[in-house]
C-alpha cells in the first residue's frame, strides 16, 4: 500500500506539533512542512521573552476556555481530550523538565525556548520528516481524486493525500485567498492583546509603575477585565489591559482604538470617611493603603484638586466625593494601541462553523485539517496562545492518520 502523503503548511509551533503527532500516530506517513521563511519555529524562539511561556496551569477545562474571546465553546472538546495537563505530560515524557511560576504560567525549566525548539527539531528528525524552507504556499489545489497540490509563487508543485494548514495569524485578509479557493470564509482578521496608548495623560511622569487588581473598562460598554496595569511612557499595558485588548478587539478595532477607559483603582472605597477619621491628623499623601502605590495615590489627590498639605481631618465632604469618584471611575483618553514587544496575536481567522472539531478536518473540503493562530480562535496572554495551537494541532495530526 502507498505511503500517506501529509503536508504541513507552517514550521510553527501548531506545524511542528501536528507533524509529530501524525507521525506518532501513523509510522509510515510521510511527512513534509512547507515553511515560508528560511527559519523555523520563528516565534517560539521569541515567545515569553524568550523563554516560551508553554502552557497555563489553570485547572478545569471552563475555567480554561473563559481565557478565549474566541473559540472558547468549540475549543471545550479540543481540551477536554488534549489539554494543558496532557500537554505537559507530552513535554515531560519527551524529557523537557517544566516550571509553573507564581500566575501559573508554565515554562522550560531552562527558561530557554530553544530548549523546546530543540526537542521538535531532534523528534522531526529521527521521524523522518522532511522539512522545506523558504517554500511560500500561495495555492493549494485541490484535484478529482482529492489529491492536494500546493505550489508557491514559482510554481513548484508538490502533491498531498492531506494537508495541515497552520499559517499563523494574517492581519492581510489576501494571505487567506488560497484556504478561500477551496471555499472557506473567513472571519475579518483584526488585531489582539496590544497596548494602549493616552498620550499626556495625568499618570504621564509615572512610567515604569504597576498596580495590582485593578479593574479597566471601555467606557459606556460591558467590556472590563481585572488584573494589573502598567504605566508606560505611551499609556497603558499589563495584564488588564493586554486582556481588555482581547476581549474588546474587535469593539476597539470599530472605534479606530479611540476611546475611553476608565479604570477602578481599588474595590472599595469606604476606607476613605474611616482615614478621615483615624488617621485625622496625617497629611492626605499619607494613607496606609497597599494596594496603590505613594506616587500614584499623590496624582490621584492632585487631580482630585485636593491640595496635598491638608490633612486627613480638614477634607470637606465634596473633596471625599470627588476622590472617591477618582478612584472608582478615572477616565483616560485612549488614543491608539501599541504592539511593540508584546506577545500580540490575531483574532478572525478560518470560520470556526467550516471545522470538524473532532478531527480539526475542513467540513467544506474533505482532507484539510486546520491548527493554531489561523483558526477564529485566541485566547489572552499566560499561555493560552500556544494551548490552543498544541491541542488543535495534535487534534489534526491525529485525525489526519485515520482513513
Ligand atoms: C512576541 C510574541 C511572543 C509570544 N509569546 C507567547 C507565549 O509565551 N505563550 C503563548 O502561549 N503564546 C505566545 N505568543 C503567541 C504564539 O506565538 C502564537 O499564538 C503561536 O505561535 C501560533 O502558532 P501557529 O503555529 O499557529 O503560528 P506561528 O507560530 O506563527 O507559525 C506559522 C508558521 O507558518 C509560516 N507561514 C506563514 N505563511 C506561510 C505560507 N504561505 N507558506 C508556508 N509557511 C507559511 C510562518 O512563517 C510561520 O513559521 C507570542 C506571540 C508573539 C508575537
Amino acid at each position: 500500500m502507498d505511503k500517506i502523503k501529509i503536508g504541513i503548511i507552517g514550521g510553527g509551533a501548531a506545524g511542528f506539533f501536528g507533524a509529530l503527532a501524525a507521525a506518532e500516530t501513523c509510522r509510515d506517513a510521510e511527512i513534509t512542512i512547507l515553511e515560508k521563511s528560511t527559519r523555523l519555529l520563528t516565534k517560539v524562539r521569541i515567545s515569553g521573552g524568550g523563554r516560551c511561556n508553554v502552557t497555563n496551569s489553570l485547572r478545569g477545562v471552563r475555567e480554561f476556555t473563559g481565557n478565549y474571546p474566541r473559540g472558547n465553546k468549540e475549543l471545550i472538546s479540543v481540551f477536554s481530550r488534549f489539554g494543558n495537563k496532557e500537554t505537559t505530560d507530552w513535554f515531560e515524557s519527551r524529557g523537557v523538565s517544566l516550571k509553573t511560576e507564581q500566575d501559573g504560567r508554565i515554562f522550560p525549566s531552562t527558561d530557554e525556548s530553544q530548549t523546546i525548539i530543540d526537542l521538535f527539531l531532534s523528534l522531526s528528525k529521527s521521524f523522518g520528516i522532511r522539512i522545506i524552507t523558504s517554500y511560500d504556499v500561495n495555492e493549494i489545489k485541490r484535484t478529482d481524486s482529492g489529491t492536494f497540490i500546493v505550489y508557491d509563487r514559482k510554481k513548484t508543485g508538490y502533491a498531498f493525500d492531506k494537508i495541515l494548514y497552520c499559517p499563523g495569524g494574517f492581519l492581510n485578509k489576501e494571505n487567506f485567498n488560497c484556504i478561500k479557493s477551496l471555499g472557506h470564509s473567513i472571519v475579518e482578521p483584526v488585531p489582539s492583546l496590544f497596548s494602549f496608548v493616552s498620550e499626556n495623560n495625568k499618570l504621564k511622569e509615572l512610567p515604569g509603575l504597576s498596580v495590582n487588581n485593578v479593574e479597566v473598562r471601555i467606557k459606556d460598554t460591558k467590556i472590563s477585565s481585572r488584573g494589573s496595569i502598567l504605566i508606560t511612557h505611551q499609556g497603558f499595558s499589563g495584564p488588564a489591559i493586554l486582556k481588555l485588548s482581547a476581549f474588546g478587539a474587535r469593539v476597539l478595532k470599530d472605534m479606530d482604538y479611540k476611546t475611553l477607559i476608565e479604570i477602578r483603582w481599588t474595590n472599595d472605597t469606604n476606607f476613605l470617611m474611616d482615614f478621615k477619621f483615624e488617621y485625622s491628623e496625617r497629611k492626605i499623601t499619607k494613607h496606609g493603603l497597599k494596594e496603590i502605590p505613594s506616587r500614584l495615590w499623590e496624582t490621584l489627590v492632585l487631580s482630585a484638586g485636593i491640595n496635598t498639605e491638608k490633612r486627613w481631618r480638614e477634607l470637606s465632604k465634596s473633596e471625599l466625593m470627588k476622590l472617591k469618584l477618582i478612584l472608582e471611575k478615572d477616565v483616560y483618553e485612549i488614543s491608539g494601541k501599541n504592539t511593540n514587544k508584546e506577545e500580540f496575536v490575531t483574532a478572525g481567522g478560518v470560520n470556526l462553523k467550516e471545522v470538524n472539531f473532532k478531527t480539526m478536518e475542513s467540513k467544506i473540503c474533505k482532507g484539510l485539517f486546520f491548527a493554531g493562530e489561523v483558526l477564529d480562535i485566541d485566547g489572552i496572554t499566560g499561555g493560552f496562545n500556544f494551548q490552543s495551537a498544541w491541542s488543535t494541532a495534535y487534534i489534526a495530526g491525529t485525525g489526519m492518520s485515520i482513513e
